[in-house]
């Protein structure tokens, strides 16, 4: 039993969409199912969400960025117009060539739909041991902004500057999606993080922002805390955390944290969502050293389509297959070699199919 390993029975839940659907529509999702190993476990979620009978129907979208007239590369037209004919987006891992490949993709995907908030549950699975078995967290990490916003300038030789931008409307945006998260979520506590100690001005005014949000959400209790402290306690006391919701760079360290205290990026899903359209994707990388050998472990793309479920307000397919994943990898039997086990991609997904079927 989950329940058993962990302090709350919470889900790998998300924000829901705005938009409706009536029940039995189809909704159309863009995916990308990316390089290396991408191909394999998006065929793996692919056939899952199929055993599920989950009402999705995929458009697979080549993002490999093509050359235009002027010489500089570019991610196919393609990719932007079915995301804005989608609004929802499912995304495997992209091979990163210096200067161009899936960090352009990223960047314009979230800069077209500002997908403000970079969603990522991490918790305890059971059948796989780690320092500890009661990490349920959320890391809430602002966007697009913060040290990652992308202005540098060489002032003279030898002196560089990197500008870290915070603004009042994405701070508001993310603080109010994380305490949004927590009470459609059944959660209790949002901390900020942050460095309002060192950098007064710019974290000083996202932390001011997080205060105001937190006004408006009795309910949800909130805490303030210096990111250095989280690290420490994070990794000798995770069960403190419960949301936690940061400026970019920080929540870009923090996640990968929380993410090694569950078993690595392998089972970590994770979603960036605006107001009007969100992509989901497994944090890891292509994994180039077992692409194509049927050794890659599907889970974090599948738990990542799990968010995508509830958010487009499918939380019954959403729970069914979050249940036959988990209890996938509590048996073990058809465990991937990442977490110890023999199985392979294609067992691994044979068996949550069978579940998920029997769960029906
Ligand atoms: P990686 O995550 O691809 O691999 C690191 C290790 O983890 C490897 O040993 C790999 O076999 C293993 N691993 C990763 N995912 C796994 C899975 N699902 N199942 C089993 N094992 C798994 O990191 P890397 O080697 O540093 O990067 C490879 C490429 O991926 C680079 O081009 C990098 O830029 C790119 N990358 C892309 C993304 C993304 O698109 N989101 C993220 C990270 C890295």
């Amino acid at each position: 039993m989950l329940g058993k390993c962990i302090k709350k029975a919470s889900s790998l839940s998300t924000i829901g969409q705005t938009m409706r659907y009536s029940s039995g529509d189809v909704r159309r999702v863009t995916l990308i199912p990316g390089d290396g190993i991408g191909p394999e476990i998006s065929a793996a979620v692919q056939k899952i969400f199929e055993a599920a009978n989950a009402p999705i129907a995929w458009d697979p979208v080549d993002v490999t960025p093509v050359k235009g007239r002027d010489g500089v590369f570019r991610i196919p037209n393609r990719c932007i117009e079915l995301m804005h004919e989608n609004k929802v987006g499912l995304k495997g891992p992209l091979e990163t060539p210096i200067g161009k490949g899936h960090r352009s993709l990223n960047l314009a995907v979230r800069k077209e739909f500002n997908l403000y908030a970079n969603v990522r549950p991490c918790r305890s699975l059971e059948g796989h041991k780690t320092l500890y078995d009661n990490v349920d967290v959320v890391t809430i990490r602002e966007n697009t902004e913060g040290e990652y916003s992308g202005i540098e300038h060489e002032i003279v030789p030898g002196v560089v500057q990197s500008i870290k931008l915070i603004t009042e409307t994405a701070s508001r945006n993310v603080a109010s999606f994380a305490f949004e998260y927590a009470r459609q979520n059944g959660r209790k506590c949002v901390t900020a993080v942050h460095k309002a100690n060192i950098m007064r001005q710019s974290d000083g005014l996202f932390l001011s922002i997080c205060r105001e949000q937190a006004a408006l959400y009795p309910d949800i209790k909130f805490k303030e805390a210096y990111l250095d402290t989280v690290c420490l306690n994070m990794v000798q006391d995770p069960s403190q955390y419960d949301v936690l919701v940061m400026p970019n760079l920080y929540g870009d360290i923090l996640s990968d944290l929380c993410a090694g205290l569950v078993g690595g990026l392998g089972v970590t899903p994770s979603g960036n969502i605006g107001k009007e359209a969100a992509v989901f994707e497994s944090v890891h990388g292509t994994a180039p050293d077992i692409a194509g050998q049927d050794k890659a472990n599907p889970t974090a793309l599948l738990l990542s389509a799990v968010m995508m479920l509830r958010y487009m307000n499918l939380p019954q397919h959403a729970a069914r297959i979050e249940k036959a994943v988990f209890d996938a990898i509590a048996d073990g039997r058809a465990k991937t070699g990442d977490l110890g086990g023999t199985g392979t991609c294609s067992s691994f997904t044979a068996d949550v199919c069978a579940r998920v079927k029997d769960l029906a």
